[in-house]
């Protein structure tokens, strides 16, 4: 086992450049990675979801500076962000998970946006926690 890997249980990137402990996902260090995280977490969203060997996106234990990279996106496999912290207010605008979506034990700081929402199957959120507002409005669970 290197200690170039993030120690995050069962994460296998590499160390983020400026974090002695997590890749750039698991990084606590919102402030710091916030600009490149955001190119970042599109390119790893995009590579899980064309992975035809991955049945799940998993975004599991991701500290998310901002999220709004998944508006007028549609999803077709389930996706799980257990675990994750969100500290800006999640965008899901316009967003279709075409099935099922964990967001067990996440933490919300700022609420989370679902107007326009589509969950055509199960969405989750046990023992989450939410501050700020939460807006489910005009989204539509089947
Ligand atoms: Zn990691």
């Amino acid at each position: 086992m290197s200690y170039n890997i993030c120690e995050y249980k069962n994460c296998e990137r590499g160390k983020w450049k400026e974090d002695k402990e997590h890749c750039i996902f698991h990084s606590k260090k919102c402030k710091e990675k916030k600009e490149e995280f955001k190119n970042q977490i599109l390119k790893e969203f995009k590579e899980q979801q064309n992975d035809l060997n991955k049945e799940t996106i998993s975004l599991e234990g991701f500290i998310f500076p901002e999220f709004d990279f998944l508006s007028n996106e549609k999803i077709s496999k389930p996706i799980s962000f257990s675990n994750a912290e969100f500290y800006k207010k999640v965008d899901l605008k316009g967003t279709t998970f075409c099935n099922e979506v964990d967001f067990s034990y996440v933490k919300f700081f700022d609420g989370i946006n679902c107007r326009e929402t589509n969950f055509l199957k199960e969405v989750s959120f046990p023992w989450a926690k939410f501050s700020g507002t939460a807006f489910f409005f005009r989204h539509k669970i089947f």
